[in-house]
Formats: structure tokens, C-alpha cells, sequence
């Protein structure tokens, strides 16, 4: 039985049948005719003490057991006189799985450092603090397909391996069969049609523009999945493997875009609260003393929405010392981003509109023809956590932002078929699920809200 039953289900009343749990051992005391386990089976935060009497016929080998040991406990469960815990299980029958030796087992008791337990990355979920975020995670991952699920969507499963280059150039981790030791070539090029797919491939940037084709059949879709950027971003909000959800809805302008975009947000965070609870505690505890207001009050406010000609205006009146200079056309940078959001509106803001010439070839050009109808969501503390736009559905524009932006429109025919047979106004976003995370946790690097960070140089 998991004790998350136990703790949470039996509402603190004493069994009288004996009961059976298994889990890792934590910490141990000793006095002289027992010893006091805690133990943890990682379906909660909460650990479970064992009494361990001295009568049990491996109590010697209990008595030597170290943190980190594998254990299952057949025992009863009683009321503790001890003031920390409601319940413990007096043992009736211990086994053990498996020791860890304390001379090199590396989780002692002690509270480690996040950058040394990335240095054991398949040790940490052991940890409270990354066991509680890896169960939040899951626990938001699901709630992302239900928020979807109950507005009518359907999950469409984009490919990973793609040879569309949707924005990337530059960024792309390639995807190839042949022998770098060698490649085969033609007039000095590399000859592609000699490799897999006969074309160069790479991993997927985005699965926007195949959303976009089930979007234009289905209505309302989304992708979910892990998206790969070899940018060499060594930033505590970039990995080069990450989770992006990304709906995409045909018949939805901007205005309905970032309503829904804004809807998701607090829906995931409201999710949180109310199903995480005693996992958020301990980030309330030790990460982000302020968690629970900074949660509720993006809950209890409407999102700020401005447009970037207005951004770009308040940063200019600002007397703030930006690294980075602000003037009309510039794309803004993560500095300007969090003084928008922490100091200027104190709550997240939606930034719509920006020029055309620093936003990619699919966003709708504006009646203005300077700005594009794109809209990035930005949180306190993380910056731009979404990025997202109307779709260019007029043919003709769509070509020529092609030319504009240096893309070649014949390796998108597909894509402009979209819009030569039954062209809709279409929107969509796409949502950083790590970024997600770690402003529901307030953890500070994005390394620790993925179980395996992939990091420039580091494997
Ligand atoms: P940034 O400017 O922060 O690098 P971007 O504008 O390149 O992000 P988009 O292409 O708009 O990002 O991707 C949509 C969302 O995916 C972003 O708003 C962000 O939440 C997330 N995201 C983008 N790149 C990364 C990354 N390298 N690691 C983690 N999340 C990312
Ligand atoms: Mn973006």
C-alpha cells in the first residue's frame, strides 16, 4: 500500500490490520532496544516512521541499514506519542531489499546544493525538493490534457524528426545516418539525397506549422511534446530539450488567442494550488516564501495588455540603465521583459504587435503593415513564458513575408496549400512547460524542473 493512501485517505484513524509498505529509508535513530525508521516511498512528501523493536529476528541487520536502503515493513499503525508525526507502523516483519553503503552513497541527511545534485541527476528524485517538483510536474502534465480535453481540442502527436525548418536556421540539432567519417559529397557539398530521409532532417524547433495543417481540418488541436533548440543559451531559463504545448485554433483571431493563453495560465496555476499542495508547501518553505500570494494574485488579476509601440514607451520613460538599449524595432530583451512585469505592471503582462521585421514569416501583417499580430506573454520573475500569433492566411502576403524573411517558399508547398484551399483566420501559441513550472515553484534554474536538464556541454 503507498502510504499517500495511509497519510491522506484514512484521515489519521488507526488501522487495526497489519499493513504493508515499501520505500527507501531516509534517516534512522537508534536507542538502546528499538530503532526509529523514516521511510519514504516517494508517492508523497510525507515519510512514514517505522518503530523497528528489537524482537524482530533481523534487528541486527536493521540496526546497521543506512539512508538510501530499500525496505518493505509489514506492521500495524498507531497513534505516535511523538509530537512530529500523527502515525507511525510498529514493524512486525522487516525486509530488506537493497543497502546503500554510507561511505559512497552521496545523499546523506544534510541539505544539498542544486548544483550538486545535478551532478546526480539520477539520484535527486530522491531528494524532497525534486521528488515534490517531478510529482508536480506530472500532476500539471495531466492537467494540461484535461484543460484541452474539456474545451473540445484533440491532441495531434507532430513529428520530432522534421525537414521543415519552421524559424530555426541555426538552431537545429541534425538528424542524419551517414558516416561523418564519410560523408558523401557533391561538388564539395554534402550530398543529402545519399542520407536517410534524402534531404537534410533535424529534431523538431516547433510543431506549430503541423498543428496548423490539423488546425484547418479538425478546428481547435494541440502538440505536447519535447522541442529541441541547439541555441548556446547558458541562461537559467533555456535547455536545449524542453516540453512546448502548443494549440492552434482555425477561426480564433488575436483577441482570442491570448484570452485563451491567459485562461491556461491561471488554470495550471489554480491546478496547482488545489491538487499540489503539500508538495508547493515545501517550495513555500524553502524556495519562495512569497509563493502563495505571488500564485493568487496573477489568480485574482486580469493580465495586462499592451501593445509593443506602448512597451517600447514606457521602457524609454523608465530611468532605468538597460545592457541593452530600447528603441522602436528592437526585440526585447529578458532585462526589459521582467521591468515590464515586475516594476512597471506588477502582474503579467500581454505585449501584442510587434514589428514585423523582428517576428517570423507566418505571423499576420497588421493594417499598418509595420506590425504583425503576435502576442508573448510575460510573467514576473521568468519573462516571456509564451509566445504566439494570428496566422498570415492571405497567400499572397504569406509568399512574400517568405521572401522578406529569407525563406523559400517552394520548400513550404505545403504549407502554402493551407492557405490556397479554404484559408481561415487561424491563432495559436506555444507555452514553455518548464517555464511553466518553475514560476508555479519559484524554483530559479530551469535545470531543476526536468528530470535530465540536455545543456549546452553538458550531457
Ligand atoms: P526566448 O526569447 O526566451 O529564447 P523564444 O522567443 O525563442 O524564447 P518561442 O520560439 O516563442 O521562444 O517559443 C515559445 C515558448 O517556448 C517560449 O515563450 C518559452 O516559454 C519556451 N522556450 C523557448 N525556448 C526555450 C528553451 N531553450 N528552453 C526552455 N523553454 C523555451
Ligand atoms: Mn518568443
Amino acid at each position: 500500500m503507498k502510504y499517500q493512501l495511509i497519510v491522506h485517505i484514512l484521515d489519521n484513524k488507526p488501522v487495526k490490520q497489519i499493513i504493508e509498505v515499501r520505500g527507501w529509508l531516509r534517516t534512522k535513530r537508534d536507542s538502546a532496544r528499538m530503532s526509529f525508521l523514516d521511510i519514504n516511498d516517494g508517492s508523497c512528501l510525507t515519510g512514514l516512521q517505522i518503530i523497528a523493536e528489537e524482537k524482530l529476528q533481523n534487528y541486527d541487520e536493521i540496526r546497521a541499514l543506512t539512508t538510501g536502503s530499500s525496505l518493505r515493513v509489514l506492521g500495524k499503525l498507531v497513534h505516535s506519542p511523538a509530537k512530529e508525526q500523527e502515525m507511525e507502523l510498529v514493524a512486525d516483519e522487516i525486509e530488506i531489499y537493497g543497502t546503500a553503503a554510507a561511505e559512497t552513497y552521496p545523499l546523506q541527511k544534510k541539505r544539498h546544493s542544486f548544483e550538486f545534485l545535478r551532478e546526480i541527476n539520477h539520484l535527486r528524485p530522491r531528494t524532497n525538493s525534486l521528488g515534490a517538483m517531478a510529482r508536480i510536474r506530472s500532476s500539471l502534465s495531466h492537467a494540461v490534457y484535461c484543460f484541452f480535453q474539456e474545451r473540445d481540442f484533440f491532441q495531434i502527436h507532430t513529428p520530432v524528426i522534421t525537414t521543415s525548418d519552421c524559424e530555426g536556421a541555426g538552431e537545429m540539432f541534425s538528424v542524419t545516418s551517414l558516416n561523418l567519417d564519410k560523408l558523401p559529397r557533391q561538388n564539395g557539398k554534402i550530398d543529402f539525397n545519399r542520407d536517410f530521409f534524402g534531404c537534410p532532417a533535424s529534431l523538431t524547433v516547433s510543431g506549430q506549422l503541423e498543428a496548423e495543417a490539423y488546425a484547418l481540418a479538425l478546428g481547435r488541436v494541440y502538440t505536447f511534446g519535447p522541442t529541441f533548440r541547439a541555441e548556446n543559451s547558458h541562461t537559467s531559463r533555456h535547455l536545449a530539450e524542453f516540453w512546448m504545448l502548443e494549440p492552434e485554433m482555425a477561426f480564433f483571431d488575436l483577441n482570442d488567442d491570448m484570452d485563451l493563453a491567459e485562461e491556461l495560465i491561471k488554470h495550471l496555476i489554480s491546478h496547482g494550488l488545489t491538487n499540489c499542495r503539500e508538495d508547493l508547501d515545501l517550495f513555500a518553505r524553502f524556495i519562495d516564501k512569497n509563493l502563495y500570494d505571488r500564485l493568487n494574485s496573477v489568480l485574482e488579476n486580469n493580465f495586462t495588455r499592451i501593445d509593443y509601440t506602448e512597451a517600447v514607451d514606457q521602457l524609454c520613460q523608465s530611468d532605468q540603465q538597460f545592457t541593452y538599449p530600447v528603441t522602436w524595432g528592437v526585440d526585447l530583451q529578458s532585462e526589459h521583459e521582467r521591468y515590464l512585469t515586475e516594476k512597471i505592471y506588477k502582474r503579467p503582462v500581454i505585449v501584442n504587435n510587434y514589428p514585423k521585421t523582428i517576428k517570423p514569416f507566418y505571423m499576420r501583417v497588421n493594417d499598418d503593415e509595420k506590425t504583425v499580430a503576435a502576442m508573448d506573454i510575460l510573467m514576473p520573475g521568468i519573462g516571456e513564458i509564451i509566445g504566439g500569433s494570428q496566422r498570415e492566411e492571405r497567400l499572397d502576403i504569406l509568399k512574400s513575408r517568405m521572401q522578406e524573411t529569407g525563406v523559400n517558399p517552394d520548400d513550404y508547398e505545403w504549407y502554402l496549400d493551407l492557405r490556397r484551399y479554404g484559408t481561415t483566420p487561424h491563432s495559436g501559441f506555444g507555452l514553455g512547460f518548464e517555464r511553466m513550472i518553475q514560476f508555479i515553484t519559484g524554483m530559479a534554474n530551469i535545470r531543476d524542473v526536468i528530470p535530465f536538464p540536455r545543456t549546452p556541454g553538458g550531457g
